[in-house]
């Protein structure tokens, strides 16, 4: 019997939102995401490489039996969204990070300050120091 994922959903792709973000570079960036995280219902994810918050929130065209109430006329954004590669089918959402509270985000911008200052470090160990000379020749043999 072939049966229609939607049919044994209770609507999952139409109880959240999520919108681009920045990628944060900065410590008020970080900061700002912090805050986002304090609030019920947010998360934010990174896949791809791209950032972005999500919002648990409730579409106000979901009707009780979990069918969309202006199935005619829903938004382009809805009638995209492919039941076989979604929320309730494929249940694999490949993030490279995935932040559910402030502290997760306070330790992503630690290490990433760490790898950081230890890239600059070893760029500057491969920098000639300033008086230095170099021939561009090797070495002689015995010198
Ligand atoms: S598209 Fe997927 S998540 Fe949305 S109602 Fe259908 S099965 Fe559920
Ligand atoms: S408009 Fe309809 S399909 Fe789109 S999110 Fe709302 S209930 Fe779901």
């Amino acid at each position: 019997m072939i049966t229609i994922a939607c049919d044994h959903c209770t609507a999952v792709c139409c109880k959240y939102l999520a919108l681009p973000l920045d990628e944060p570079e900065t410590p008020r960036d970080f900061d700002d995401i912090r805050w986002y995280l304090m609030h019920e219902g947010i998360t934010v994810f990174v896949e791809d490489g791209d950032w972005y918050v999500q919002v648990q929130t409730t579409c106000r065209n979901l009707q009780p039996d979990s069918r969309c109430g202006i199935y005619e006329t829903r938004p382009k954004i809805c009638r995209e969204y492919k039941a076989g590669d979604c929320d309730y089918t494929s249940g694999d959402y490949g993030y490279d990070h995935l932040f559910t509270h402030p502290d997760e985000i306070v330790e992503y911008a630690r290490d990433q300050a760490k790898k950081a200052r230890a890239s600059t470090r070893a760029k500057n160990r491969r920098r000639p120091r300033p008086g230095s000379r170099s021939t561009g020749l090797p070495a002689r043999a015995g010198s």
